[in-house]
C-alpha cells in the first residue's frame, strides 16, 4: 500500500514536470503581434530591420512597398512551399495558396514540412506555419485541384479578385509538377493578362529552370514546346508502380530561391528579371536566355495579347519617334532534333555565334548558343507537328516578321549583364 502511494507520488511529480516543459514549449510558440509600419530601426527586435536595410543599401528605394502586393503560389509542394515561405519572411501584403495535396512523410526529404503535419492539407498546414512566422501577412488558401472546371472558374476569380484591394494579384508563380496545371495557369493568366513565373524541377532532381511569361510579350507555355522540366507522366501513375521522381531540398531551394529573388526584383523594381534562367545542377550552370511569342499560338487568348502588345508598342514607337526603321525578317520554321522530355545536358562546349535567320549575326546571341537560338543547356521538351506552324523564335531577338510582335523592352546592355552573370 505504501509502495503504490509512493509510485502515485512519483507519478504525479513527473506529470507536473511534463506538464510545466509543454506550458514552457507553448509559450516558446507565442504569435507576435502584427507591425502596423515597416520601420528601418535598428533593433534586435525589428523582424524588418535587415529587409529595410536595402533602402541604406542603395538597392531597393521603397521596400516597405512590399505590404502592397499580392502573390499566388500554385504548388504548396517541394517548390511552392519554399517560396511562400521566403515571400512571408519577406513581408509580402498577402499570399494566395493553391493545393489539393496532403501532406506524406515522403516529403520530408524537402524543406518547410514537418513530419506532425503528415495527412493535413498542404496549404492548411502552410498556412499555420507561415502566419506563426510573419502575422503581418495575409493567407488565403484554396485546397483543391485548379484543373477541373469548376475550380478553374474559382481560380480565375481569385486571381483577377484575390488582391488587397480586391483587384487582380500582382504576379502569379506557377510551382507545380505536371504539365496540365501548368497549361491551366497558362489559359488563366493569357485570359486575364496576368503576369506570372513558371518553375520546375527535372524528375532526375539535378536540373531545374524559372521563366518570365508577359501575356503578348512573352512567349506563353503553348507557344512553343515547353523549355520546362514538365513530365505527361501521371505521379499517381508512377506511385502505383513503386516509381517515383527523384527530389533534392538543395534543387528545389536553389529554384524557389532564384524564383522569389526575380520576383522581388519585379516587384519593388531593382536589377533585370530574368526571362528564363535554367539550373544545371552537375555543373552549377545557369543558362539564360529569352523566349519571344508564337504568333501562331494555338491558345487565341495568347494571340489576342500579342496583337494587342504589338499595337501598344506601335504607339510607343510612334511616339518615340526613333529613326532606323527595323529590318524586316522571314519567318523561319525551326526544326527540332531533340524529342525528349525535360532540360537536359548537352553540349557545354561554346561554338561560333549563331547567325541569324536574316543574314547577320544576332548581337545578343549568347556565346555558345545553339540551335535555334536555344542557350546552351537548353532542350525544348517535345516536337510540336509541323502542320500547326508552331516554332521557336527565341532567336527572333531584335527583328520584327511579318505578323510578329515588334521586339521586347530588353536593351543590350540587360541582357548582357544577364550573361555577364552565368
Ligand atoms: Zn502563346
Amino acid at each position: 500500500m505504501t509502495e503504490s502511494l509512493e509510485n502515485l507520488r512519483e507519478k504525479i511529480a513527473s506529470l507536473e514536470k511534463e506538464l510545466q516543459q509543454e506550458k514552457e514549449r507553448n509559450d516558446s510558440f507565442k504569435k507576435r503581434e502584427k507591425i502596423a509600419e515597416m520601420s528601418s530601426e535598428v533593433v534586435d527586435s525589428n523582424p524588418y530591420s535587415r529587409l529595410m536595410a536595402l533602402k541604406r543599401m542603395g538597392i531597393v528605394e521603397n521596400y516597405e512597398k512590399i505590404r502592397d502586393y499580392t502573390v499566388a503560389v500554385v504548388g504548396v509542394g517541394g517548390v511552392g512551399s519554399v517560396t511562400a515561405e521566403m515571400l512571408t519572411r519577406c513581408g509580402i501584403g498577402k499570399l494566395l495558396l493553391f493545393d489539393y495535396d496532403k501532406v506524406e512523410l515522403a516529403n520530408m526529404n524537402r524543406l518547410f514540412f514537418q513530419p506532425h503535419q503528415a495527412g493535413q492539407s498542404k496549404v492548411e498546414a502552410a498556412a499555420g506555419t507561415l502566419l506563426a512566422i510573419n502575422p503581418d501577412v495575409q493567407f488565403e488558401v484554396h485546397n483543391y485541384n485548379i484543373t477541373t472546371v469548376d475550380n478553374f472558374d474559382h481560380f480565375m476569380n481569385r486571381i483577377s479578385k484575390g488582391s488587397l484591394t480586391e483587384g487582380p494579384v500582382d504576379i502569379v508563380l506557377s510551382c507545380v509538377d505536371n504539365y496540365e496545371a501548368r497549361m491551366a495557369v497558362n489559359r488563366a493568366c493569357n485570359e486575364l493578362n496576368q503576369t506570372w513565373f513558371e518553375s520546375g524541377v527535372s524528375e532526375n532532381a539535378v536540373s531545374g529552370h524559372i521563366q518570365f511569361l508577359v501575356p503578348g510579350e512573352t512567349a506563353c507555355f503553348d507557344c512553343a514546346p515547353p523549355l520546362v522540366v514538365a513530365s505527361q507522366i501521371d505521379e499517381r501513375t508512377l506511385k502505383k508502380d513503386g516509381v517515383c521522381a527523384a527530389s533534392l531540398p538543395t534543387t528545389m531551394g536553389i529554384v524557389a530561391g532564384l524564383l522569389v529573388q526575380n520576383v522581388l526584383k519585379y516587384l519593388l523594381k531593382f536589377g533585370v528579371v530574368s526571362s528564363y534562367l535554367g539550373y544545371n545542377a552537375l555543373l552549377d550552370y545557369f543558362p539564360s536566355m529569352v523566349v519571344r511569342p508564337n504568333p501562331t499560338c494555338e491558345d487565341n487568348w495568347c494571340r489576342r495579347r500579342q496583337q494587342e502588345y504589338a499595337a501598344a508598342e506601335a504607339v510607343r514607337a510612334t511616339q518615340a519617334a526613333t529613326a532606323a526603321p527595323q529590318p524586316q525578317q522571314q519567318e523561319e520554321a525551326v526544326t527540332h532534333e531533340d524529342n525528349s522530355w525535360g532540360i537536359c545536358l548537352v553540349d557545354e562546349t561554346p561554338t561560333e555565334p549563331r547567325t541569324d535567320p536574316a543574314g547577320g549575326t544576332s548581337p545578343v546571341t549568347p556565346p555558345g548558343a545553339v540551335v535555334g537560338g536555344l542557350a546552351p543547356g537548353i532542350r525544348v521538351a517535345y516536337d510540336r507537328p509541323a502542320a500547326d506552324g508552331a516554332e521557336d523564335d527565341s532567336d527572333n531577338r531584335g527583328a520584327v516578321g511579318s505578323s510578329a510582335p515588334p521586339a521586347p523592352d530588353v536593351t543590350l546592355e540587360e541582357l548582357m549583364a544577364t550573361m555577364k552573370s552565368l
